[in-house]
């Protein structure tokens, strides 16, 4: 790597996307992260398809979005045009001054606990983990191969989505299930949105002016995807997400929590298969199976019209996101910040104010008039004399991927 190598290029790899940022770290840095480290940001959508999308903001240059349709076969395709977005903004993935690609990887299962450079080995690991990952990791290992294809010279970094998580102690991890079974098919509660549950939880801290290891933190990472934590002096004790990430809250799409037994049942009763009731779970239910709706925005207009589906699937996903605000504060025993953060964490007021009402016996309360407030900077909305501070904190999961990368290769 040569002295001035500072930017990072950070690949997200889906099954049929391909969303990327390049960054200079040095920029990064010196500006304590906010945006003007970001060269470029895009996403490459539905690879395989007669109708692929590349989406492409050239934000070093001041350039406007470009976006071109049409068929892009792979992700191999994918990230060549990608490279020649770049190459025609003068950013060039042969440019000298790249030090690594950034890889987020959703499932490093125990192994990983830290960003890895990846060599062989941890190809391997990152495909014996496929069985509990299905769905992320055979795209995570397309997108890191292809990118060494690409640059085989250079670095290329694995950031984990479950490693923040693996500091949770056994009796969190653990299912109550029967131990053998368990550890033959590697089953316990891995945890996802890793990467922003510990950016979240230290910027928290950052805003509280204190040292993340002098506060507990609660972090809500509300998205389509949705997932709460509970940090301890910087260390994950616990998450909502499991085994895979259909545990825990109400999600765009997923259930969350149910009896397991309602899986037995739909099979047995209803004649669903397996991976009918997989698709259920994971695509249609959540809001969008209670309420047809998945978009806060859409659910919060219904319920401005009196729409009583609305209304109730809204009052569902508070229900569930109180229940771990008060468990999370049972595992902590002092809450000293709740952060809301991602798309509903970050931009829905009345997410925000229904979650946290009537809980001021724990401390937690929200000024209505900071709520209201729209930002992207990270921000306290509770009142001057609320013992809990409650944050608003917007997530990047892409900094802090190109943050770990960068700091490992110039370790
Ligand atoms: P994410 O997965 O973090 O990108 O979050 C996506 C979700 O954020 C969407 O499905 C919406 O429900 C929600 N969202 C985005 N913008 C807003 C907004 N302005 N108000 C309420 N919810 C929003």
């Amino acid at each position: 790597m040569t002295a001035n190598a500072t930017r990072v290029l950070v690949l997200n790899s889906g099954s049929s996307s391909l969303k990327y940022q390049l960054l200079d770290m040095s920029d990064t840095q010196s500006t304590g992260g906010s945006a003007a480290g970001r060269l470029a940001v895009g996403l490459v959508e539905r690879i395989g398809e007669e109708t692929s999308r590349l989406a492409h903001t050239p934000l070093a240059t001041g350039g406007d979005k470009r976006e071109t349709e049409g068929p892009i076969a792979d992700h191999e395709a994918a990230l060549k045009a990608v490279a020649a977005e770049l190459a025609a903004d003068g950013l060039g993935l042969d440019s000298p001054e790249l030090a690594a690609i950034g890889h987020r990887v959703v499932h490093g299962g125990l192994k990983f606990t830290a960003p890895t450079v990846i060599d062989d080995a941890v190809l391997k690991e990152i495909e014996r983990l496929v069985p509990v990952a299905p769905l992320h990791n055979p795209a995570n290992l397309i997108g890191i191969r292809t990118a060494q294809a690409l640059r085989p010279d250079l670095p290329q970094v694995a950031v984990f989505d479950t490693a923040f998580h693996t500091t949770m102690p056994e009796y969190a991890a653990r299912y109550a299930i029967d131990v053998a079974t368990a550890d033959a098919h590697r089953i316990r509660r891995y945890g996802f949105h890793g990467t922003s549950h510990a950016y979240v939880s230290r910027k928290t801290a950052a805003l509280l002016g204190k040292d993340p290891s002098e506060v507990n933190v609660i972090v809500l990472h509300l998205g389509n995807g949705a997932s709460a934590s509970a940090v301890a002096g910087g260390r994950c004790v616990d998450t909502s997400m499991g085994l895979t990430p259909l545990e825990g809250l109400v999600m765009g799409t997923r259930s969350g929590d149910i009896d397991p037994a309602v899986t037995f049942h739909l099979k047995r009763v209803a004649g669903m298969s397996t991976d009918e009731i997989d698709v259920l779970l994971n695509k249609k239910s959540g809001l969008v199976g209670l309420c047809g709706d998945n978009d806060m925005r859409e659910i919060r207009r219904r319920i401005d019209e009196g729409d009583e589906r609305a209304e109730l699937a809204f009052d569902i996903y508070i229900h569930r996101l109180k229940k771990y605000i008060g468990a999370y504060t049972a595992v902590l025993g002092r809450v000293d910040a709740v952060a809301f953060t991602a798309g509903v964490g970050e931009n829905a007021a009345p997410v925000r104010e229904a979650a946290l009402a009537g809980l001021e016996e724990l401390g937690m309360a929200v000024d209505a008039s900071l709520n209201a407030v729209r930002s992207d900077e990270p921000r306290l909305i509770s009142p001057e004399y609320a013992r809990v501070a409650v944050a608003v904190v917007p997530t990047d999961e892409e900094l802090e991927i190109a943050q770990q990368t960068y700091a490992l290769v110039n370790a």
